[in-house]
């Protein structure tokens, strides 16, 4: 590799002499007459060595090797200097450039101080593309890491799907099965049964299905401009009457004259329907003599003018360990209920708006879940 010299020297006839000697040597060779002029040419070519005239009219040459050093601490400085001049370029040396030579100048001292720099700057371009490819290697391995894990979580999510489906169809096969026989020998018992049994493990389906429609959202949101009641009325509407049906009230409280948000309106949609869905069973599973059955889904201004979202309930609440577990992934109570990843795709579908998920919970008494979206999210009106 050809290396770039800048000479810097204010008489012409070293300039011409030393200029021919280095472009012999095999040097590109830029000159300066004077500082100013060496530090202009610096900046345009970036020389890889700079020989300099230590005494010079105007700044000299230990100013410029000054100069060039705070600037670049990279490049490699010859001081040129005369015989009496010794204490200067000692000097020279504690500014950090690499050697002097003095005048008149012999081919072999410039050889010398010459082959010193080259040679330093070959171990430190050796060196960066060492700490390059270092850089680049561990890029790659991390890349290759991060994308087993995700191999291996997918394998883990499709384990625990398949194990949850093949339970729901063993569930419907016995509901058929006992079906069949309430049919065959018109006994109303084994009907109602069988019934039971069909209708619980389609609802199984149904949740399932939410799970994982939440499962690929997670994966493709679409930002746009919304309201931010319009989800919490979608879920409202659709769980009203289920929550009804089971002696639950379900109420829905959206402050008025909330600005529009960026957000991936079915995305939110889905977390919320998830946490409803999920206050609904604990309701269910509740006693209601102990506390009465109340969800509210709210919605409204955080205090940092984001969008706060809230499902509260009165439903028997849950104990540290599962507070502790709730967001992990297949971590459910409800048995064969449940399929233990709605909280962690809702965590999943607020982290990717930047926003956060937490949950309030009194054992005994009740839930309260929040999600809170920033309003400056750094998101883009776009599908990501
Ligand atoms: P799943 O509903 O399939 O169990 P989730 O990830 O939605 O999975 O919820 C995980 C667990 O968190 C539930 O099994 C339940 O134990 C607990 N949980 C979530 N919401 C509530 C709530 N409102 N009240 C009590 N427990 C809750
Ligand atoms: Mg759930």
């Amino acid at each position: 590799m050809t290396n770039s010299i800048l000479l810097v020297d204010d008489e012409p006839g070293i300039r011409k002499v030393l200029s021919i000697s280095l472009a012999d040597l095999g040097y590109t060779v830029h000159s300066a007459e004077n500082a100013t002029q060496a530090l202009e040419i610096i900046k345009e070519v970036r020389p890889d060595i700079t020989l300099t005239d230590i005494k010079m009219p105007g700044m000299d040459g230990i100013e410029l090797l000054k100069a060039i050093k705070t600037q670049d601490p990279d490049m490699e400085v010859i001081m040129i200097t005369g015989h009496g001049d010794m204490d200067l370029a000692i000097e020279s040396l504690k500014y950090q450039a690499i050697d002097f030579i003095t005048k008149p100048i012999s081919d072999v001292a410039m050889t010398v101080a010459l082959n010193r720099a080259v040679e330093r700057i070959e171990m430190r371009r050796r060196l960066n593309n060492y700490t390059e490819n270092l850089e680049h290697l561990v890029e790659e391995k991390s890349r290759r890491l991060i994308e087993a894990e995700r191999l291996a979580a997918v394998g883990e999510t499709v384990a625990g799907l398949s194990h949850t489906i093949k339970n729901i169809a063993g569930g419907l096969d016995g509901g058929i099965f006992v079906l069949g026989k309430g049919i065959e020998m018109e006994d109303a018992t084994f009907l109602k049964q069988g019934w039971d049994l069909v209708r619980d493990n389609v609802d199984r389906i149904k949740t399932l299905s939410l799970d994982l429609l939440n499962f690929a959202k997670s994966d493709r949101l679409e930002y746009l401009l919304t309201d931010p009641g319009e989800p919490a009325k979608e879920v409202f509407d659709l769980m009203k009457s289920k929550a009804g049906d089971h002696g639950i009230d379900l109420v829905l409280d959206v402050e008025p004259g909330l600005v529009p948000v960026l957000m991936d309106p079915s995305g939110i949609h889905q977390c919320l329907l998830n946490l409803v869905t999920n206050a609904i069973d604990a309701c269910l599973a509740s006693d209601p003599t102990v506390s009465a059955q109340k969800i509210e889904v709210s919605v409204g201004a955080s205090q940092d003018d984001g969008i706060v979202y809230r499902v509260t309930d009165t439903c028997g609440g849950m104990d540290e360990p599962t507070k502790e577990r709730l967001f992990q992934r297949f971590f459910t109570t409800k048995g064969e209920k449940g399929t233990g990843i709605g909280l962690m795709l809702s965590r999943t579908i607020v982290h990717r708006h930047n926003g956060t998920i937490h949950v309030d919970s009194q054992p005994g008494k009740g839930s309260c879940f929040s999600i809170i979206l920033p309003r400056k999210n750094g998101l883009t009106n776009q599908m990501v």
